[in-house]
């Protein structure tokens, strides 16, 4: 029985390779000497390595704190210097022990504190304050910057992606939504919820849609400008394909989380830059857990409503201790079959969901895919190594892709997130590569995609097949087909991409 077992996992091993093409034996082979020689080497070959897209990526939380201290200075803010935070000037000066923004440039030391202040950067966790408590924090002292830095802070996120051979991003963003948040708690909350649909959107929400559209239309006409998209200088950050994620606020009453909602089901069902939902704020705080049911059945409503529009759930960023041991037995079942969500953020703790293994299996069968965010799971959840459910989930075959969630707090970047999954996760080149398909195929751009079998890249679509996958010059048919097809598109655009890296790996 045994040597059974080994004889086919030998023949499945020369199976696997048989299937690689020489580039990728040749990059897999490269990767794997670095891997032996250390972190640095793996970093300095994955840096270049095609990466496709990050699609869990908060745009806030992706700004290095270097920016947000420049954004601060320009808008006149204060900084308060116990609290380390960004503070409103009162009248024209800054309060009573606090000091103009501007002056971290002639302080070193208040600059190195207040970088530190507004990132995971040199963090260490002391008694009562935990790497979950110095990480949420950072949101709340940078808050208080002008939005019209959000374009700017886009072109930040897409210049260090295009940087590191990615090609398109879906970022979470905010949008206001005072209007729709306000109504909500004047409307107060009821279970009716086809009735309070129809009065949110006759009394704020098709308005608010107005400014959400213009707010969008602001920060891509920024981003395009600073980075003079279009132009003969344009920089690399024009390559991105940007798209944004609705972030609702989910640490609040009822009354406001279906209010903001509403909003981004109807943002994201008339306009093609918005292309999903998500929910967000940590998933431990007393509103997070206690609306748990009643949000994952708002969201069913709402989908049954607009079928079209997509959704991404944070769930299961919880480790043990974190909340109670009940707390950690349905957030991602939930997710995925109340809520319909189509990915999932993090899901760090579905080994210990009720019957994890059937959860695996349904999340497999039904393809939906998992963010996996290594470096701010080990920051906010303190899991690392083994016990990340990496493993657990690429055994299952449930489709996984490497994320960012906040660079700029985390102080890294995707290459890191690549090098911490070979390093410390033990992935080869090619399950790299797969979970860069994978991420291509499970992002929210419309378009059939280019292969025939969901989480399978053995086989493209007939009508793309015969000739080499992201060439140059694809078939007159082909190329017809990929204009039909953002995401088809982008896929061929990412085996080009790789085409061209493994031609190139020494
Ligand atoms: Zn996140």
């Amino acid at each position: 029985m045994r040597s059974g077992l080994v004889l086919t996992a030998v023949v499945c091993l020369a199976m696997t390779a048989a299937a690689q093409t020489p580039g990728e034996l040749k990059a897999a082979r490269v990767l794997a000497a670095d891997v032996k020689q250390g972190p640095l080497a793996a970093h300095a070959f994955l840096a270049k390595m095609p990466k496709g897209s990050d699609l869990h990526v908060h745009l806030s939380g992706a700004v290095y704190a270097e920016t947000f201290l420049k954004n601060g200075a320009e808008d006149g803010l204060c900084i308060n210097t116990t609290a380390k935070a960004f503070a409103k000037k009162q009248g024209s000066e800054c309060a009573k022990g606090d000091v103009p923004a501007e002056s971290v440039f002639k302080n070193q030391a208040l600059y190195d504190a207040m970088i530190n202040s507004f990132s995971m950067r040199s963090f260490v966790p002391s008694s009562g304050w935990s790497g979950h408590d110095q990480f949420f924090a950072t949101f709340g002292k940078f808050g208080g910057l002008d939005k019209k830095h959000a374009g700017e802070w886009v072109d930040e996120v897409a210049s260090r992606a295009a940087g590191q051979n990615e090609q398109y991003l879906e970022i979470m963003h905010t949008p206001d939504f005072g209007p729709s948040a306000s109504l909500g708690y004047k409307l107060g909350w009821s279970d009716d919820l086809e009735a309070l649909r129809e009065k949110l959107l006759t009394g704020a929400v098709r308005e608010n849609v107005k400014s959400a559209i213009a707010e969008i239309d602001a920060v891509e006409a920024t981003r395009k400008s600073v980075a003079h998209c279009g132009t003969p200088q344009a920089a690399p950050a024009c390559t991105m394909t940007v798209r944004y994620i609705f972030q609702v606020l989910r640490a609040f009453p009822p009354q406001q989380v279906f209010a903001q909602t509403l909003l981004g089901f109807e943002l994201a069902s008339v306009d093609p830059r918005v292309v999903g939902i998500n929910y967000v704020q940590p998933e431990d705080t007393y509103m997070s857990m206690s609306e748990y049911d009643r949000q994952m059945k708002f969201l069913q409503f709402l989908k049954t409503k607009y079928p079209k529009v997509h959704l991404s759930l944070h769930a299961g960023e919880l480790a043990p201790g974190m909340v109670a041991p009940e707390g950690l037995k349905f957030h991602i079942r939930e997710a995925v079959e109340v809520a319909g969500a189509e990915r999932i953020g993090h899901g760090v703790d579905v080994m210990y969901e009720t019957d994890a293994d059937t959860l695996l299996k349904e999340m497999a069968e039904k393809h939906v895919m998992v963010e996996i965010n290594l470096t701010s799971n080990d920051g906010i959840l303190g899991i690392t190594g083994k016990n990340h459910p990496l493993a657990n989930y690429r055994a299952a075959k449930v489709p996984v892709s490497l994320s960012t969630d906040d660079e700029g707090v985390s102080r890294g970047n995707l290459t890191q997130e690549y090098t911490r999954a070979a390093m410390e996760q033990g992935l080869t080149y090619l399950e790299l590569k797969n979970m860069a398909r994978t991420g291509m195929e499970h992002n929210f751009l419309p378009g059939e995609d280019l292969w025939t079998q969901p989480d399978a890249w053995g086989k493209p679509r007939a009508v793309c097949a015969g000739q080499a996958l992201g060439g140059d010059r694809p078939t007159a048919k082909c190329t017809e087909f990929l204009k039909g097809s953002e995401k088809a598109a982008q896929q061929w655009e990412l085996e080009r991409r790789f085409r061209v890296f493994e031609a190139g790996v020494q």
